[in-house]
């Protein structure tokens, strides 16, 4: 059952005021398919309206606030976070469907961005340029203006506090339309944050479907910048709506991402991270290690070790905390069967066994380890974006590089090897937006920038690029 919340879930966030829509959807709970709660259903005037109060915001206080004031205002944000660690905890429990420990870290990593982005908020600044005799010229960092923020429902905290939480800290008045599959905590951020003293229509939020709300944010012309996180045909649709608006868009995408083991790395070391990057959130992370490369001589090895891990994982209700919980929604389960499908010609290595108490409308698929697998099979190509993984073998360095960069993706790759030079060489050659050495991090801390190249999209979020990508800089040549 839902808690009870300090706002109504159904209404919608513009200028400061929680309203209704003209219709509703329904939010459910993946874990058993009970219906949690209607959220609103945000319509093309609703979109127009809080564009206008983000408008409004700008053009009033929030636009005059300093820089160290938005820091001081994300600052508080993120303690208001960490006080309603647990609220933000059930509420991404009930509607992802993701196990408590790990909603946890999200809601931990949300107050973290908010503290980063607090911090950072007076730390941007221009540059003065050498020029010609008689000139002073400098560079001013200023905001774009209105920012919309279209995310997905698999990292919902995670992926506001990184693009929304660099955003305000530039001075950014935000629409956020987060998932209509999840989109509690999205509201519940956006009651703290009035909270924490930022001015009505600084965070807007519009709940709705993605072709109604999302394509009326993304085409919208009062917007000046889109933050984009999910799947690459949904970029692609709003890449070509803000293209009519000549607005730059981030692209935050999909991922087929690798981890290389090579014959000299520390097995115990690499083992955790290996098999928990591909079953973390129930597989359903962009960044989701899906493809281990494993160099022939310590295949067996490992694919024996990683089987057994698959064995050892617990599955059940979000609630009950098991390593993996269910899928988004039966939608996304019945997709991803389909799609494993393709799997009928391959090796199960193992699969991890189902609880026979699971609820029966809940959206659980079985993980599944795959191997030996070629690495142009579907199954090696293509975002399976659920708890399963293959296993590649490889023989030399060269072919390692080859399987990994050979896929439409371009996210995150990870490399175990004892041997420094080959580190070198392989952070260097692998197409991806981020290298992991004898280490994964999965997207990383919010202290590192994060994007993809490829299909995975472009330009960065996290660190200190986010900054930069959510501002836009002037320049001024003064002649005296
Ligand atoms: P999705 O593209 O279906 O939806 C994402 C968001 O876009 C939702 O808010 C949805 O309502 C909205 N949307 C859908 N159609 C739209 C349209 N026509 N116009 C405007 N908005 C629209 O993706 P998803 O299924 O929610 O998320 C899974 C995908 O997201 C996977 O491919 C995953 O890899 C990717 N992802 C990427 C990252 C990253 O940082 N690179 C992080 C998380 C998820």
């Amino acid at each position: 059952m839902l808690p009870s919340l300090p706002f109504d879930p159904s209404h919608v966030l513009i200028g400061g005021a929680w309203r209704a829509t003209p219709d509703t959807l329904p939010l459910v709970n993946p874990s058993d398919g009970s219906t949690l709660c209607r959220i609103a259903r945000s319509t093309d005037a609703d979109v127009d309206t809080a564009v206008s109060a983000a408008q409004t915001a700008l053009d009033g206080p929030w636009g005059k606030m300093s820089a160290l004031e938005r820091g001081r205002c994300l600052t508080r944000l993120g303690q208001l976070v960490l006080d309603h660690a647990d609220l933000l905890t059930t509420l991404e429990t009930l509607d992802v469907g993701k196990p408590v420990t790990q909603a946890r870290a999200d809601a931990i990593a949300l107050a973290r961005y908010c503290e980063f982005y607090g911090g950072a908020a007076d730390k941007v600044h221009g540059q003065t340029i050498p020029y010609l005799d008689g000139y002073t010229v400098y560079t001013l960092r200023e905001p774009h203006g209105v920012t919309g923020h279209i995310v997905p429902w698999n990292y919902p905290m995670q992926i506001i506090g990184r693009s929304v939480g660099a955003a305000l800290a530039m001075g950014n008045a935000c629409v956020l339309k987060p998932a209509e599959d999840a989109c509690l905590t999205a509201l519940m951020f956006a009651y703290l944050a009035r909270e924490a003293g930022f001015p009505n229509g600084a965070l807007n939020v519009v709940p709705g479907l993605g072709i109604e709300a999302g394509a009326a944010l993304a085409r919208h012309p009062g917007v000046h910048h889109l933050s984009f996180t999910g799947s690459v045909e949904t970029g692609k649709t709003i890449q070509g709506l803000a293209a009519q608006n000549v607005v730059p868009v981030t692209l935050e995408l999909g991922g087929k991402s690798p981890q290389i083991v090579f014959d000299d790395a520390d097995l115990d070391d690499a083992l955790p991270f290996l098999v928990n990057a591909g079953l973390q959130n129930a597989g359903q992370t962009c960044s989701a290690a899906s493809r281990i490369l494993i160099q022939r001589s310590v295949y067996e090895t490992v694919a024996r070790r990683m089987a057994d891990a698959y064995r050892g994982k617990t599955m059940g209700p979000a609630s009950s905390d098991p390593d993996i919980g269910p899928l988004i929604s039966t939608k996304q389960k019945a997709r991803l069967e389909s799609l494993l499908q393709a799997d009928h010609d391959l090796t199960c290595l193992a699969e991890t066994p189902m609880p026979d108490d699971l609820p029966p409308d809940g959206a659980y698929v079985q993980p599944r380890l795959y191997g030996p697998v070629p690495p142009d099979h579907p199954m090696a190509q293509d975002e399976l974006f659920g708890p399963v993984q293959v296993l590649i073998p490889f023989d030399t360095e060269d072919e390692a590089i080859r399987i990994a960069n050979g896929t439409i993706y371009g996210l995150v790759a990870g490399v175990w090897t004892a041997n420094g030079a080959r580190q070198m060489r392989l952070a260097k050659a692998l197409k991806t937006g981020q290298v992991f050495l004898n280490n994964y991090g999965a997207g990383g801390g919010v202290e590192l920038p994060f994007g993809g190249v490829g299909k995975s999209g472009h330009g960065r979020e996290k660190g200190f690029e986010a900054l930069y990508g959510f501002s836009t800089l002037k320049t001024v040549a003064a002649k005296h």
